[in-house]
């Protein structure tokens, strides 16, 4: 699925929510809820499941922030700690298929 992924300096309202706010590309709501400062900061991704878009902000090919055997190795694997970063982005119901 191609999503568009809006933040990280969002207005404080979606700020409140989350930090990144994933919507399917093209969805009305972005134009309707996001104000044109909001959607200058915005990512298109190809996307097969909610962890790949921690890896697109958070994993190792966005530089690694994660480093096996690092300061992050209170993870047990790379996917428990993709799946946790997950908390920094809010679905919205236009993306709900997506695990
Ligand atoms: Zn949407």
């Amino acid at each position: 699925m191609k999503v568009t992924v809006l933040g990280p300096n969002l207005s404080s309202k979606h700020q409140a929510v989350a930090q990144f706010h994933v919507h399917k590309t093209g969805c009305a709501d972005i134009l309707r809820g996001f104000t044109r400062d909001e959607r200058t900061q915005s990512s298109d991704w190809e996307v097969a499941k909610r962890a790949d878009v921690a890896e697109h902000y958070y994993g190792r090919s966005a530089g690694g922030f994660f480093e096996e055997g690092g300061g992050l190795d209170r993870y047990p694997s790379y996917e428990k700690f993709l799946d946790d970063m997950s908390y920094e982005f809010h679905f919205a119901p236009c993306v709900k298929e997506l695990k």
